[in-house]
């Protein structure tokens, strides 16, 4: 069964869409069978897949008001490597329309069973927001991983995610946990980076990654030739630093693994 990760934040621009493309790649490169969900209706995760959104057959939209299974709207293996399931627009409708929809919470959900097995990884893209399209991300996953940059008002938006993460764990996904929290355009060199930086590992001890993705501007270019920085340039710093995530995240897992089988004996 695939580890299904939710990239959240409902903070604007703090690297969801660039950690949720670059880890799909980075992971797909060391041969995990990797889908890609784009859960923003801006579509710039499916863009920077390589995969033109406004001329998508069929996208998430489909998938979440019943249109067509996960399995058709799949598009297989994008020239970023994963496979992907693609957003753009027209998903906007979708927040309206799931409002009239038995279990409306849970639309993500009971799509993906059919298709979990195919993959090691789902990882999933969402909108700086938290509406019920976030609300079905975080009602389908394992666990959350909370991009952050390093900055004051950063900590003041993440207790409130925390809450919503707790909420959702205790009505609608009681297997619901923080995957990890990961310090985005990281700039070693600023002391509020540090302070905050110093504030987390209180806060959240070992969730925080030992891995920290610096401030690169390959990272940044990559999006506008349709790929990962891992494609645009494999020895940039961003490339080498997802890369080094993506180890982080499968040594992490393996010893969760461990941990449970040792539960279990
Ligand atoms: P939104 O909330 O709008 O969905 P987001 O959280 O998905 O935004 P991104 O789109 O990944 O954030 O990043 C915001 C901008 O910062 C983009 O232009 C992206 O290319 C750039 N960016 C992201 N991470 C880095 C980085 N480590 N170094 C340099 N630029 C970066
Ligand atoms: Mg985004």
């Amino acid at each position: 069964m695939a580890k299904i990760l939710t990239i959240t934040n409902q903070k604007g621009g703090v690297g969801k869409t660039t950690t949720c493309v670059n880890l799909s790649a980075s992971l797909a490169a060391t041969k995990r069978r990797v889908l890609m969900i784009d859960m923003d209706p801006q579509g710039n995760a499916t863009m920077g897949s390589g995969v033109d959104k406004h001329t998508l057959e069929l996208s998430v939209y489909d998938v979440l008001t019943g249109g067509c299974s996960a399995e058709e709207a799949i598009i297989a293996k994008t020239p970023a490597g994963y496979d992907l399931i693609g957003a753009n627009a027209d998903l906007t409708a979708a927040e309206v329309e799931l409002l009239q929809l038995p279990r409306r919470e849970f639309r993500l959900k009971m799509a993906l069973q059919s298709c979990a097995d195919k993959y090691d990884f789902i990882l999933i893209d969402n909108p700086p927001s938290l509406n019920l399209l976030t609300v079905n991300a975080l009602a389908s996953s394992d666990g959350v991983i909370i991009p952050m940059q390093c900055e004051y008002y950063a900590l003041e938006g993440i207790s409130a995610l925390i809450g919503t993460v707790e909420k959702i764990n205790s009505r609608l996904n009681p297997s619901l946990k923080i995957e990890g929290i990961l310090r985005t355009m990281f700039d070693p060199r600023m002391s509020l980076t540090k302070d905050v930086s110093e504030h987390l590992m209180e806060y959240f001890g070992d969730k925080v990654y030992r891995t920290v993705i610096p401030r690169n501007v390959r990272l940044a270019e990559a999006p506008s030739h349709g790929l990962p920085a891992l494609m645009y340039d494999k020895n940039s710093r961003g490339a080498v630093a997802y890369l080094a995530l993506a180890g982080e995240l499968t040594r992490r897992q393996r010893k969760q693994q461990e941990e449970q089988e040792l539960q279990d004996a």
